[in-house]
């Protein structure tokens, strides 16, 4: 395994992180005749990216137009200007649009990751101008982790909680038969199939080899990486920059207590995923972490900021002037047999009939239905007054048996164990699940009477959950009329709580069109680059479609690839 290497000390392209970020532009330059060494911090490769659903958000991709769904560049730039307004930086944001179907195109033609195109997932703000009602986001196809050869063991499991059996991964085309199972044969062979290949892996290896979602974009780049022979060092964090007069000329990794000095001919790229995983600057642009409330973190533990540091010892800035500094996800915490807790992002139940969200006095603070994203901010918004940021995501028993509730998934998953760790409160009556949670009782009781009242005619006054595509599309297709409403009316009643948490970080290093760190004064440091979630998103710290962090992570790898590679740095 290349992993021990012997030590060349210069290179054209050296690439810090292994992530979405890391990998595309590491690709991209050797595609176009670099040499490149890849390093990454931590023990395992593939950062957020290994945890993460694997989609790119990709407007006018060739797979819509292979399918008849007209997309242009202007209709997502319309789209964009729209929904970020005043912070979008346009000549980044036409970059990314310009490069990224190219990008997709050249991966595929030369084999280096294979997607579809999710033809009816939406934009999460479908009737805003210029959205699509399906098609931008692509979805990287199962890959079989036995291609990785002995680097299957360094690839970053996924987040333990997001998978069944202890370690089945479940995909996005996987869901609808999890939710089917118990209703439909073809799900239960599909479901029979994947338990059956999960089982005869486990004879032979620690996890399953039938990789789906984030762990397959990795994996698959991973496979291409290594059979083009780039090397990728794990465990060689780098920790310093090195520079003559006018331009970054390479860097210092870590390695074995050893410090070795690794000099580039075009450029150092940091793709080191943000700082997720620091908390005194979590603490400084977090406001609810400021406040002292509750938040917890979902990438990995390498993601504390190094490339930003590194970027601001030579004169890169950070900008954090954007809508919000993260990507929110509400998350639940699942107690583990050794005393921790792993946080479940809550993706999927929220906005299907049966369930609402509700904060310590019963009511409830937002249209559920609605992406992840924009669900934490009124969240936050409710609890402001509170000594801290919780809530509840409430359903009944038809619900949970149906569609779950957080890591407990739908029948036949026993609820048992999760209520017996106290993951999920579950309650005969409403009152009673109320006081099991703290929640006001009357208040509890009070909000479903009058959610129930409409939800029986498929309607929300208070919130119009179901009301746009994206909403219907999240919902449950074969309940009517709404596919996002209905009355929770059947006992037992169930509960989890819910806090803050993060996909990834946006605030970051201000970059430009081509993926430079830029100086106070606006001007490129040259031979230094910023992709992924080290660069300030690009979306302004917006969260308009299903892939926008890993569709333009991989975008601007591609950019300041081919940047260094014309020379241009
Ligand atoms: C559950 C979940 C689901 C998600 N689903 C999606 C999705 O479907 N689509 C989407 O767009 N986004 C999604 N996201 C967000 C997305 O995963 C991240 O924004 C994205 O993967 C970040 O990519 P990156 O390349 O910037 O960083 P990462 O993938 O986090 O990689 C960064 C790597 O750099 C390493 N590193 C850190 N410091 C150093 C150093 N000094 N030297 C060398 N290496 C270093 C880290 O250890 C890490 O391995 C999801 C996130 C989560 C948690």
């Amino acid at each position: 395994m290349a992993d021990s290497h012997a030590t060349p000390d210069v290179c054209d392209v050296l690439i810090a992180g292994s992530g979405a970020g890391g990998f595309a532009a590491a690709l991209t330059a050797h595609l176009q005749g670099l040499d490149v060494i890849m390093v990454e911090k931590e023990p395992l490769f593939g950062g957020t990216t290994a945890y993460s659903s694997g989609i790119l958000w990709i407007p006018a991709n060739s797979h819509q137009r292979a399918a008849g769904i007209s997309d242009s560049r202007e209709a997502a730039l319309t789209y964009l200007t729209h929904h970020v307004g005043n912070r979008l930086d346009h000549a980044s944001a036409e970059a990314f649009l310009d490069n990224g179907p190219a990008m997709v195109d050249l991966f595929e033609r030369e084999g280096l990751v294979s997607f579809s195109s999710g033809l009816t997932f939406p934009d999460y703000h479908p009737d805003e101008p210029g959205a699509s009602q399906g098609g931008r986001a692509l979805f990287v196809d199962d890959f079989d982790g036995r291609a990785l050869g002995p680097w299957f063991d360094k690839l970053r499991p996924p987040i333990k909680t997001m998978t069944a059996l202890g370690g089945m991964m479940v995909g996005r085309n996987d869901l609808p038969h999890v939710f089917q199972m118990t209703r439909s044969w073809n799900s239960a062979f599909h479901m029979g199939r994947m338990v059956a290949r999960y089982a005869r892996d486990r004879l032979r290896y620690r996890r399953g080899t039938r990789l789906v979602n984030g762990n397959a974009l990795i994996a698959s780049m991973a496979a291409s990486t290594f059979k083009r022979g780039i090397p990728l060092w794990l465990n060689s964090p780098i920790v310093e920059l090195a520079h003559e007069t006018d331009r970054i000329t390479g860097a210092i990794v870590e390695q074995e207590g050893q410090r070795l000095r690794i000099k580039t001919r075009r450029g150092v790229v940091l793709a080191c995923g943000g700082f997720p995983a620091n908390d005194e600057l979590k603490g400084r642009v977090y406001q609810h972490i400021a406040a002292g409330k509750s938040h917890v973190s979902l990438p990995p533990p390498g993601n504390s900021g190094d490339g930003l540091r590194l970027a601001q010892s030579v004169g890169g800035t950070f900008h954090d002037e954007l809508h919000h500094p993260a990507a929110w996800a509400p998350a639940s915490l699942v107690p583990q047999a050794d005393g921790s807790v792993i946080p479940y992002p809550h993706f999927f139940e929220r906005g299907k009939p049966g369930y609402i969200s509700v904060d310590r006095r019963g009511r409830r603070f937002v249209n559920e239905a609605k992406s992840y994203h924009a669900f934490v901010p009124p969240m936050i918004e409710a609890c402001r007054g509170d000594n801290d940021v919780e809530a509840w995501i409430v359903c009944d028993h038809r619900a949970i048996r149906r569609f779950g509730l957080g890591a407990l998934g739908p029948a036949p998953m026993r609820v048992r164990p999760f209520l017996r760790s106290s993951y999920v409160k579950r309650s005969d009556t409403v009152a009673g699940l109320a006081d099991a949670c703290g929640i006001d009782a009357a208040g509890l009781e009070h909000t479903i009477e009058k959610f129930n009242t409409s939800a029986r005619h498929g309607e929300d006054p208070e919130f119009q959950r179901g009301s746009d595509a994206y909403q219907r599309f999240s919902g449950a297709a074969d309940h009517k009329p709404n596919p996002c409403v209905g009355p929770l009316d059947q006992p037992p009643f169930y509960a989890v709580r819910i806090i803050p948490s993060e996909l990834g970080t946006y605030a970051g290093i201000r970059t430009n069109a081509h993926a430079q760190v830029i100086d106070g004064a606006g001007q490129p440091i040259a031979g230094l680059y910023a992709v992924g979630n080290d660069a300030a998103s690009v979306m302004g710290g917006t969260y308009p479609g299903p892939g926008t962090s890993i569709g333009p992570a991989m975008t601007f790898g591609y950019i300041a690839a081919r940047h260094m590679a014309r020379g241009s740095a």
